[in-house]
């Protein structure tokens, strides 16, 4: 029997803009959107908490048994991360947060912990998922693959202006070092590396404002569920 739900993986590097872009997507198609970056933040945010060191793999896999993480879609219809009950949600956007996740998500225990978390979403919602390895390992099957990038100094444009926006801003040298230090950490590691899927349709927005990159996902998206239909 064919899955009844439709699942689109959507990755890249990091200020891509694939949080707000596919969240945006998912609210106008009506399906679940997926940060799975956030669950990462949340087993990174946990480790900082515990003041385990993040290079000692077996340390961090120690600690997952104990993590109580919890997805919620609140009323207002946007993804929470809870750990123990405490909405963390806000928390696991600071800087040191984003470069201990980079960290915790090249341990392979952890990347094995989250993997059925997230496959569980897809069977049973239509997803817009993203992350990293969507389209590779999470979701092999999924219906639509995208790689969603933009060259790096335009990436890290829009991620001083969102720190900024929050409230929270950090000088352009600083946030392209970290993003770049991030990136290759994402790409060279053993498990899951970001990379593109092989039928991943590669989107890149480096010269589209915001609602040209919505409408081209969206209108790569409905076609290729057309498609599949
Ligand atoms: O997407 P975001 O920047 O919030 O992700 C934080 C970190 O989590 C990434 O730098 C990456 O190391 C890790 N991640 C991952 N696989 C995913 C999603 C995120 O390894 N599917």
């Amino acid at each position: 029997m064919k899955h009844p739900f439709h699942a689109v993986a959507i990755d890249g590097p990091s200020g891509a803009g694939k949080s707000s872009l596919a969240r945006r997507a998912a609210a106008q198609l009506h399906f679940l959107y997926v940060d799975t970056g956030a669950i990462y933040r949340s087993i990174a945010w946990y480790a900082l908490q515990k003041k385990v060191p993040l290079e000692q793999a077996d340390a961090i896999a120690a600690l997952l048994p104990e993590i109580h993480v919890e997805i919620s879609y609140g009323a207002d219809g946007l993804q929470h991360m809870l750990i123990d009950g405490e909405d963390i949600t806000a928390e696991i956007r600071r800087p040191e947060v984003s470069a201990a996740a980079s960290k915790v998500a090249a341990v392979p225990a952890v990347r094995a912990y989250l993997l059925e978390m997230q496959r569980r979403l897809a069977l049973e919602n239509n997803v817009i998922m993203d992350g990293r390895d969507i389209g590779t390992v999470v979701l092999p099957e999924a219906d639509c693959k995208i790689f969603l990038t933009a060259s790096d100094h335009v990436r890290a444009q829009r991620r001083c202006r969102e720190l900024a926006d929050r409230g929270t801003p950090v000088d352009y040298e600083t946030v392209l070092e970290d993003m770049r230090r991030r990136d290759e950490q994402d790409r060279t590691r053993a498990v899951a590396p970001l990379q593109q899927a092989e039928d991943a349709v590669l989107l890149d927005t480096s010269a589209m404002n915001f609602e040209q990159s919505a409408a081209a996902l969206v209108q790569i998206i409905e076609e290729k569920l057309a498609h599949e239909a």
